[in-house]
């Protein structure tokens, strides 16, 4: 049996407190502490599930390449201007924003943009039918992009290690979860655990990752 632990999180600010807490001492917020279950033994073998990244390694400093990185041209200069010029190798980009306001089509159109790369498009909001239909909308060229309706946290690493792809897309991080936490989709912990392992793979891989999230005004 897996020893589990529990953790009160505010799912206002996502601080966290080893008791329940009537009121947020980090954003003064009433009533917004929830339990939620950590399983801490399964915790270790999170990096383990499916993930293939070349593991770090001192080098000699001589040997430390300082070349400009090649940056992912997101053939939008908006984009690419918020971007610095592009998409840098290793960097993960949220693209946040309240619901329905199009943060998905944006996404979709930039990678249907982008030339030479393999796209791995990972969607926990529709089936592959649905984005298929919206790429037709958005562009009649064919971009080098695989489309799955995944969303265990687990599963998308292994996606990710079958097809080695250049550039991958999450949409969204509220529809990620892994199985090594408790709480449901979409919580403070789930979101916090789902996000650093992204981030964790895009910086050993060197792979950017383009995450979208839902912000809600009320928050
Ligand atoms: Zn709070």
């Amino acid at each position: 049996m897996a020893k589990t632990k529990s953790v009160y999180v505010c799912q206002n600010c996502g601080n966290d407190s080893p008791k329940w807490i009537g009121k947020c001492p980090s954003c003064g917020e009433w009533n917004t502490y929830v339990e939620e279950i950590i399983s801490k033994e399964s915790k270790q073998s999170i990096q383990l599930a499916g993930i293939q990244v070349t593991k770090e390694k001192p080098v000699l400093i001589s040997q430390v390449e300082t070349t400009e990185e090649s940056r992912i041209d997101t053939h939008s200069g908006e984009l690419n201007r918020v971007l610095g010029g592009g998409l840098v190798p290793g960097s993960l980009v949220l693209i946040g924003g309240e619901p329905g306001i199009g943060k998905s089509t944006l996404v979709l159109q930039v990678v249907m943009n982008i030339r030479n790369r393999k796209i791995l498009y990972v969607s926990g909001e529709e089936s592959v039918k649905q984005i298929k239909l919206r790429a037709e909308r958005l562009s009649s060229d064919v971009a080098d992009c695989y489309v799955v309706s995944e969303t265990s946290l687990e599963q998308i690493f292994v996606h990710i290690s079958n097809i080695n792809p250049d550039l991958v897309v999450v949409d969204s991080i509220q529809t990620v979860s892994t199985e090594t936490i408790e709480s449901s989709p979409g919580s403070v912990s789930q979101v916090r655990e789902c996000a650093a392992a992204l981030l964790k793979y895009c910086k050993s891989s060197g792979t950017p990752v383009l995450l979208i999230g839902h912000i809600n005004k009320e928050n």
